[in-house]
């Protein structure tokens, strides 16, 4: 049996685990992510999940972006000592072995591919739909990155060229439709009236689940926008099977439910009508899963 170390790093926890080819795990950790000297932390971590274990043959991170993978560095949005930070090239040097690094939203992608809701899809787009929208492709079993990383940015697809501007610059991105925050900004524009400090995509979901009509609605126009972007990839790269995860999933069916019918509305070509979605089967352990995947591959 071989091992790998997989390794999953966020804006509030970083997660390690020593992971067999199988994909069983044979220890794991957790860390909040400290404000500063991240790789202090990291370093206490991996020696946890690794010391009087069996040594594994190679390393695989998924982390938070952006990142810029040509180059082995990352900067994370909610880890401000981070910017152009080496990760790649610092695990390599702390741990001796090969290492591999992903965006966490791909390493969700590869993780279900490989264990979860997208079990041996042929084509694969991953979802992880929480403060933001972020995505990842698994083609023919192989994670599709890009030149620098950033392939499967799903979130900053336009469906909307005359819609509103996007913190990214651009107009009309998905993420401004159906991410969580944005969620809740159109309820609460339109009407919905939840108790006091309960204004997030939570206490929408469970409002929607009840019936009121405008967190029924803000979940339909979320839906149809992520239909728009799903129909859009399908039309691309011939995705068979999408997964959806991140807290928002969590919704269920007042997601799920007008997400089949948006698609239906939205979808023509038969390719595109025959996509399949699936809500995560992993949760917060996909992406951790996808990181030892991608070890695995590299090892
Ligand atoms: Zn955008």
């Amino acid at each position: 049996m071989t091992y790998v170390l997989a390794i999953d790093i966020g804006g509030t926890k970083l997660a390690a685990a020593l992971v067999d080819e199988e994909g069983s795990v044979l220890r794991s950790g957790t860390r909040p992510t400290p404000r500063t000297d991240v790789m202090s932390a990291l370093r206490a971590l991996i020696e946890e999940v690794t010391e009087d274990g069996p040594s594994p043959e190679a390393v695989g991170i998924g982390c938070a972006g952006p990142l810029d993978l040509a180059a082995g560095t990352v900067s994370p949005v909610n880890m401000p000592t981070w910017r152009g930070f080496p990760l790649r090239d610092e695990v390599r040097k702390l741990t001796g072995l090969p290492t591999v690094l992903a965006g966490d939203a791909q390493c969700f992608a590869l993780g279900e591919h490989w264990l979860g809701a997208g079990r041996d899809s042929t084509a694969l787009l991953g979802i992880v739909v929480s403060t933001g929208i972020g995505g990842g492709l698994v083609i023919d079993g192989m994670p599709l990155l890009g030149p620098t990383g950033n392939a499967g940015h799903v979130g900053h697809m336009s469906i909307d060229p005359s819609g509103e501007r996007c913190e990214c610059g651009g107009r009309g991105c998905v993420e401004r439709y159906s991410s969580g925050p944005n969620l809740a900004r159109w309820a609460l524009d339109n009407g919905w009236s939840p108790a006091p400090g309960q204004a997030d995509a939570r206490a929408l979901a469970e409002a929607a689940a009840a019936g009121d009509p405008v967190a029924v609605a803000a979940f339909e126009r979320g839906a149809r926008a992520l239909a728009g972007m799903i129909a859009s990839t399908a039309a691309a790269v011939e995705i068979t099977t999408v997964v959806i995860g991140g807290g928002v999933s969590g919704a269920g069916k007042v997601l799920f439910d007008p997400l089949e019918r948006m698609l239906d509305d939205v979808a023509g070509l038969a390719f595109v009508r025959a996509v399949r979605v699936h809500q995560s089967t992993l949760g917060v352990h996909a992406a951790l899963a996808g990181a030892a995947r991608l070890a695995t591959l590299h090892a």
